[in-house]
């Protein structure tokens, strides 16, 4: 028979199933998928030694729950308002219960990281004790839960191109079936067979700008602190191939950072840690020349408690930190602890000791008085004197009266000044292509497009709330899910 247009009569790569994205969900699809029986093949967009995404940059903490029950009570709290069916709930409370075994039956060691208190990041909601963070390796950070990863699928005959960005889904104009995938390499255009199917594990939407615009809450631009190669490409593909979208609007941020042209990735900067007290003075301000927010407040990955509800924090764009010189003085303004980030881990950008070298690029300015400082970074002179001078009353009076903000209650002492201005930044966006319990990326009546599965955070079950390491934890569950189901398909060809 005759084949219809869309199909490919060479095709360059093949394979039983081709999973497009090499992170945590490509790792736990791929290794699945290998486990049975499947010839597989990874796209890899990054260079080799930039493969990883966010994954390889993450805190390495990934969920493993003790209880199924108590999973989907904790689950079905953290969505809320914004429910998901239930035999989503139950697939992913099953699957995250078995994350330790799995990875430990591979070769693994998993640890139980005791994150201060003890990591349950909304102790109050039904089945918070379901919680236990894990990580690989002697420590948390520095990528090590990563390293297992890589090993496992290195380790695999499964085939990794790198460089080979998955561009488009071949369907089949009859049958509407995913038959392969439309690469980029070498700067050709390559067919890749998927006789099974095609698993998008290629990560969310934080380093496209356009997507960030239209789909994320509040912020008009906002910067990854995780992989730059997360374009949305898994959302432009499925979109193509007639797939719903769910959870656009939820994201793991905003967190206040500072973005310069210069590095792909956001800086995060020391003295806006919750956990770390500067010495000096230091706020933050937006356009109008106020402050908005208290500065020091530890969110839910990003979100902040506001009328009885969790709402995205507040970033009137631009903010600038202002600080003192005693701040300055003290140490370099960015947080470059290599523990994760991208910016720290790959980027590798070394921040002068004294800040002298972002001063001269233009990355922090200064002033020797706050009017003249509002007149370099273009606000309003009066406004920003009067937030300093109402921001000293408050560490005089030992209460921030507008914010609540109890740590380094420093008044903003003696000049010269400096600003740096902050953007929106993010860990890591949630929505994606909408999946069901079987992995498989559903269309908007349902129903699913034959032989297109995901996993992992393009498209993840989060529709609100968010339990810190439950993006790990899911890229494990559903990558094994979306693997078996794709590896027991009838090949077509
Ligand atoms: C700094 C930081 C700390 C974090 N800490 C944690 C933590 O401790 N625990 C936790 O659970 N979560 C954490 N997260 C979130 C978590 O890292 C991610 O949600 C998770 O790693 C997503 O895994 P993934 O496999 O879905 O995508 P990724 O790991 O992002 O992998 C996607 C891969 O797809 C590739 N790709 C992109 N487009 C294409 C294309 N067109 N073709 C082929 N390949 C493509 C990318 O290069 C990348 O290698 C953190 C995130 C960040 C940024």
């Amino acid at each position: 028979m005759q084949n219809p247009p869309s199909v490919p009569d060479h095709w360059d790569v093949e394979a039983d199933v081709v999973v497009v994205g090499f992170g945590a969900a490509g790792m736990a699809t791929a290794v699945t998928a290998h486990e049975l029986g499947a010839k597989v093949v990874l796209l890899e967009k990054a260079p080799e030694g930039e493969e990883g995404g966010n994954t390889r940059v993450a805190g390495q903490g990934y969920l493993n729950t003790s209880s199924v029950e108590s999973a989907i009570a904790y689950l079905t709290a953290l969505c809320g308002p914004y429910t998901v069916p239930d035999a989503m709930m139950q697939v992913w409370a099953e699957e995250m219960c078995k994350n330790n075994d799995w990875l430990a039956g591979l070769g693994g060691d998993p640890q139980e990281h005791q994150h201060p208190p003890v990591g349950i990041e909304f102790p109050d909601l039904p089945g918070a004790d379901c919680v236990h963070k894990f990580h690989d390796g002697p420590t948390y950070g520095y990528s090590y839960t990563w390293k297992l990863f890589e090993r496992l699928v290195k380790e695999r005959p499964i085939q990794i191109l790198y460089e080979t960005p998955g561009r488009a889904l071949i369907q089949h104009d009859i049958t509407k079936e995913i038959l392969g995938v439309r690469a980029e390499r070498g700067g050709k255009t390559i067919a890749v067979k998927a006789r099974k199917g095609v698993v998008l594990t290629c990560g969310g939407f934080e380093n496209n700008q356009d997507m960030i615009r239209n789909y994320l809450p509040g912020v008009p631009y906002c910067y990854t602190s995780g992989s730059p190669y997360n374009e949305g490409d898994g959302i432009t593909m499925a979109m193509a191939v007639g797939a719903d979208l769910w959870h656009m609007n939820n994201y793991a941020g905003p967190s206040l950072a500072l973005k310069v042209p210069e590095v792909r990735t956001s800086f995060s900067m020391q003295a806006l840690h919750y956990s770390k007290e500067i010495p000096g003075g230091m706020i933050v301000v937006g356009p109008d020349g106020r402050r908005f927010a208290d500065e020091k407040f530890k969110t839910r990955h990003g979100k902040v408690p506001v009328n009885g509800v969790w709402l995205p924090l507040s970033t009137p764009c631009p903010m600038y930190l202002i600080v003192d010189q005693a701040l300055f003085a003290s140490g370099p303004l960015y947080d470059k602890h290599p523990s994760h980030g991208w910016t720290q881990i790959i980027e590798r950008y070394e921040w002068s000791p004294d800040n002298k070298v972002e001063l001269a690029k233009g990355w922090i300015k200064t002033a020797d008085s706050i009017a003249a400082l509002a007149q370099v970074i273009g606000l309003d002179p009066t406004r920003l004197q009067d937030s300093v001078t109402r921001w000293n009353d408050h560490c005089s009076a030992g209460r921030d009266a507008d914010f609540g903000r109890n740590l380094m209650m420093t008044p903003i002492g003696a000049g010269p000044y400096y600003a740096v201005e902050l953007s929106p930044s993010m860990l890591n966006t949630q929505g994606g292509p909408r999946r069901n319990e079987r992995g498989q990326i559903v269309r908007p009546d349902g129903s699913p497009i034959p032989r297109l599965y995901s996993s992992g955070e393009l498209g993840s079950i989060y529709s609100y709330l968010y339990q810190g390491t439950g993006n790990l934890g899911e890229c494990l569950a559903f990558g094994r899910v979306s693997g078996r189901n794709a590896a027991a398909e009838a090949p077509w060809g």
